[in-house]
C-alpha cells in the first residue's frame, strides 16, 4: 500500500495498550505513540512503552507532560453552578470547594486577575467573570448554568500566571522518559523560551537526549514562539486549551502561523486536538473533521493528532485509518493548490545538496530520495521541502531513526555505518525494496556521505533501482 508523507501522533491509555492493538493502529497508519502524563501513572506509562517497543521498534514515543497548570479543588459533591449568582474564587489548595465558594490550587489568584476578566473552568465549561475583590476571594458572577465537578481545570485568558514551567510530577514523568529512553518531552503551556531552557535542564540532569516539542496553548506562547522555536525541537499546536486561551476564530490563523515558521526553522510541528471527535463515539467522521485534517495538510503540517479518539474512544483504528485516508488523496493532489516553501539554504554543501536531491525527486519523478544521517537534521532539511516523494532515511542511530517518525514524507531505517558507498547503497536497497515497493524501474536519488566520519552528504548519485543494484559490486554474503 502506498504510504502517506503526514504523520500520525495517536495518544494510547494504560487502560487500553496491548500489543496487538497498537500493532492495528500501527498498520493503520500511527507513526508516533503519545502517552499523555495527565491521565496516568509511571506505571502505566511503562507498560505502554514496553508495549511499543513489542511491536515495533521504527514508532516513536512522546511523553506529554502536565506542565503549569491551575485546577479547582476537590468538592464532596458536585455543585449546580447557577448564571447570574455570585461565587467566592479563594487560591488555596488545601480547601475543599462547596456551596458558593470555589478553591483553586493558584494561591495568588486574587490578586493577579483584574477586575472584569473571566476564570474559566472544566475547559471552558463554566465561565465566571471577576466583579470585585473581596480580602482574599474574588467575587464573581457566573456567566453560564453548569456543574462544577472536582479538579477542573482553571484558564485564565490574558492573564500571565507565575508558576514554575516544571512540576514534581513533570520532573518524574521526564526522569522516566530519560531512563526509558523516550524520543520526545511534549511540554505543556509552554509560555517563553525559559520554559523550555527549565525542562532541557531537567533533561540534563539525568543526561538524557530525549527532545523537546513545546505545546503552544495560549497567547503568551503564540507571542513568544520566534524564542521558543530557536531552542526547541518541534512545536504542537495544542488547540484544545488555546482554544480556551485564545478566541476561537483566531486558532486558524495561528496555526497556519505556527506551521509556516516551523518549516522555516526546518522544526516538525503537529497539528492537535479535537480532529475526530465525533470518531470517539461513531465509526465515520463528519464532513467538517475531514476538511479539518485536509487543511492542516494542504497548510503542510508534518503531523496530525488523535487524542480521546485513540485513547479511549470506540472507533481508534477506524480514526487512525480514516487520517490515513485523507492525508493520501490530499497528498495526492496538493501541488495543484500550495506552493512547496521556498526555503534559503543555511549555508552548508549538507543543506544545498538537500535541495538539489529533492528538486531532482521531483523533476525527474523519482520515487524516492534514499539518504545517510547521523542526527538527522539534514533529512529534516529535506522534509522542509516538502518534496512529492519520500525520504528513505539510512539512519545510523536507532534514536534518530525514531525520531523522524514525526518528519513529513520520511521513512527511516537503521543500518550501520558503512566504510564504502557500494556498500552502503546495498543495504539500504535491501532495507527498502519491499517496504517502499520499489521495482526495477522506478528511479532514485542517492542522497549520502558520512563515510569517513561525520562528513555530512558529499554526493549525489541518480538512477533506477536496477541501475544502482548493479553499479553495487558486492556479494550476496554482505
Ligand atoms: C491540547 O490542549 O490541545 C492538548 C493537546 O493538550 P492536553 O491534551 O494535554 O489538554
Amino acid at each position: 500500500m502506498k504510504k502517506k508523507r503526514t504523520k500520525i501522533v495517536a495518544t494510547i491509555s494504560d487502560m487500553k495498550c496491548e500489543p496487538a492493538f497498537i500493532k492495528e493502529l500501527y498498520e493503520a497508519g500511527m507513526d508516533v505513540v503519545r502517552i499523555n502524563s495527565a491521565h496516568l501513572d509511571i506505571e502505566g506509562a511503562l507498560r505502554i512503552i514496553k508495549n511499543t517497543r513489542e511491536v515495533s521498534d521504527k514508532i516513536a514515543i512522546l511523553v506529554d507532560t502536565k506542565g503549569p497548570e491551575i485546577r479547582t479543588t476537590r468538592c464532596d459533591e458536585p455543585i449546580q453552578v447557577k448564571k447570574g449568582k455570585k461565587y467566592k474564587i479563594i487560591g488555596d489548595p488545601g480547601n475543599k470547594t462547596s456551596g458558593d465558594t470555589i478553591y483553586v490550587t493558584y494561591k495568588p489568584i486574587v490578586s493577579e486577575i483584574p477586575i472584569g476578566y473571566s476564570v474559566l473552568i472544566d475547559d471552558g465549561e463554566l465561565e465566571l467573570r471577576a466583579l470585585r475583590k473581596e480580602g482574599d476571594a474574588l467575587v464573581c458572577v457566573a456567566e453560564n448554568s453548569g456543574i462544577l465537578g472536582s479538579r477542573k481545570s482553571v484558564n485564565i485568558p490574558g492573564v500571565k500566571i507565575h508558576l514554575p514551567s516544571v512540576t514534581d510530577k513533570d520532573k518524574a514523568f521526564i526522569e522516566m522518559a530519560v531512563g526509558n529512553e523516550v524520543d520526545f518531552i511534549a511540554h505543556s503551556f509552554v509560555r517563553s523560551q525559559q520554559d523550555v531552557l527549565d525542562v532541557k535542564a531537567v533533561i540534563d540532569q539525568y543526561h538524557g537526549e530525549v527532545k523537546i516539542i513545546a505545546k503552544i496553548e495560549n497567547e503568551e506562547g503564540v507571542e513568544n514562539i520566534g524564542d521558543i522555536l530557536e531552542s526547541v525541537y518541534g512545536i504542537m499546536v495544542a488547540r484544545g486549551d488555546l482554544g480556551i486561551e485564545i478566541p476561537y476564530e483566531k486558532i486558524p490563523g495561528i496555526q497556519r502561523m505556527i506551521i509556516e515558521r516551523c518549516i522555516y526553522s526546518r522544526k516538525p510541528v503537529i497539528v492537535a486536538t479535537q480532529m475526530l471527535h465525533s470518531m470517539i463515539n461513531n465509526p465515520r467522521p463528519t464532513r467538517a473533521e475531514v476538511g479539518d485534517i485536509a487543511s492542516a495538510i494542504y497548510s503542510q503540517t508534518d503531523a496530525i493528532m488523535l487524542s480521546g479518539e485513540t485513547a479511549y474512544g470506540k472507533y481508534p483504528v477506524e480514526a487512525v485509518k480514516t487520517m490515513t485516508k485523507v492525508a493520501l488523496e490530499v497528498e495526492s493532489n496538493k501541488e495543484k493548490f500550495v506552493d512547496r516553501p521556498g526555503l534559503n539554504i543555511i549555508g552548508e554543501i549538507s543543506s544545498y545538496l538537500a535541495k538539489v536531491a529533492v528538486e531532482t525527486s521531483i523533476r525527474i519523478g523519482a520515487k524516492g530520495i534514499i539518504a545517510d544521517t547521523i542526527m538527522g537534521r539534514t533529512i529534516r532539511d529535506m522534509a522542509a521541502y516538502r518534496g512529492f516523494n519520500h525520504v528513505l532515511a539510512q539512519c545510523y542511530s536507532l534514536r534518530t531513526m525514531r525520531e523522524l517518525a514525526l518528519s513529513y514524507g520520511v521513512y527511516a531505517t537503521y543500518q550501520e555505518q558503512r566504510k564504502s558507498v557500494d556498500e552502503f547503497i546495498y543495504i539500504a536497497l535491501r532495507n527498502t525494496t519491499r517496504a517502499h515497493d520499489l521495482r526495477d524501474d522506478d528511479i532514485i536519488v542517492v542522497l549520502a556521505g558520512n563515510f569517513s566520519g561525520r562528513s555530512g552528504f558529499s554526493f549525489i548519485e541518480v538512477g533506477t533501482v536496477r541501475y544502482l543494484r548493479d553499479l553495487v559490486s558486492i556479494k550476496e554474503e554482505h
